[in-house]
């Protein structure tokens, strides 16, 4: 292997992930009609407090909210064809090509290339899902493919799901290029969303320098966790490795301008990063309020801890004649 984490322990982090946004979305946070297609049923489960789905909120509808600005400036500068290429690095079971495809604006414009990807054992459930549900199918375009391996892993017109191991650039270089057929020359969004902490600091440098030499025009997007230097991201991280599944060292994401400098030092262009309670400050004040109404935070301060301890990086290189360098968070 890579490394010597146990693959079990981080495949568990999907399920954990999925299930709290399940319980989040069931609890009117955000519509996803998609999710409750992937998400496995039978797996125990306990509610979770309120500010652990206020912060699954914030993290999804910050992310979108990058998205369709990466989206909207290719538009914008490379016309209404131009294609727009996504790679969601660790993907899970998140439903992001779906949810793209639900919103009709989008749609009636150009070509759009999603690639999930993941290792295997989660690309094979969600392949399971995906194949079980007529509505997730149905949005695929184009002829439904085997990929590689049959099961695990499909292809279709623009959406495509891969097994691979990020730590091993050679393989998803191969993988995104030759079987889902991405062209590195068409602006490339990369979105890691809780997945960059759970390899060490070298494989993420490596995955960092691979892109920005890959793809002429690429913007990144990683919400990871910060400071875990202090007392409240020493308990975070203390539990995380407990869970058997921590790699990363704390150093790399003790703070903001340490998850900026990942990007610089790797050949990338430019980069910001912002605290969750920063990042909540974007969000439609009006959603935010009625999001507040749906359960009672009992400690505001334990709150603004937590999400003080949770960042969001946008980056790019090579994107400044499309506008990418001017994306605020
Ligand atoms: N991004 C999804 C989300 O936010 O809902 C899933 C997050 S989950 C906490 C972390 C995901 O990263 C898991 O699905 C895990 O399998 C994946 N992952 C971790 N290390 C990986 C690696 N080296 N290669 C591919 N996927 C990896």
């Amino acid at each position: 292997t890579v490394n010597s984490i146990p693959d079990e322990n981080i495949i568990q982090t999907n399920e954990e992930a999925s299930l709290c946004k399940l319980d989040a979305v069931k609890l009117g946070y955000w519509q996803d009609p998609y999710l409750p297609m992937m998400v496995h049923g039978s797996l125990r489960h306990e509610r979770k407090a309120p500010d652990m789905y206020k912060g699954y909120y914030a993290r999804v509808k910050c992310v979108e909210r990058l998205v369709l600005q990466f989206i909207a400036a290719v538009r914008r500068a490379r016309g209404p064809d131009a294609v727009v290429q996504i790679v969601n690095l660790g993907a899970g079971y998140d439903t992001l090509y779906w949810r793209l495809h639900a919103n009709a604006e989008l749609v009636r414009q150009g070509k759009m290339r999603v690639v999930d990807l993941d290792l295997l054992p989660v690309t094979t459930k969600k392949c399971h899902f995906i194949r079980g549900h007529k509505q997730l199918m149905d949005l695929l375009i184009g002829e439904v493919r085997d990929g590689e391996v049959a099961h695990g892993e499909l292809h279709s017109d623009e959406y495509d799901l891969i097994s691979s191991d990020i730590r091993d650039t050679l393989q998803i270089e191969r993988k995104l290029m030759d079987n889902c057929k991405l062209d590195p020359k068409q602006p490339t969004l990369f979105i890691a969303e809780c997945v960059l902490i759970y390899m060490s600091t070298g494989s993420t440098k490596q995955l960092l320098s691979w892109i920005a030499k890959t793809f002429h025009t690429a913007a990144f997007i990683n919400y990871e966790q910060v400071h875990m230097d202090d007392h409240f991201g020493q308990i975070m991280f203390d539990a995380l490795k407990a869970q058997g599944c921590l790699l990363a060292d704390a150093d790399s994401c003790k703070s903001l301008e340490m998850h900026e400098q990942r990007f610089l030092k790797t050949g990338w262009d430019g980069a910001q990063a912002a605290d969750m309670n920063q990042m909540c400050g974007s969000l439609p004040q009006a959603d935010v309020d009625r999001v507040d109404r749906i359960a009672m935070i009992d400690e505001p301060e334990v709150l603004r801890q937590l999400f003080a301890h949770y960042s969001i990086t946008w980056a790019q290189k090579g994107g400044a004649d499309i506008g990418l360098d001017k994306i605020r968070l």
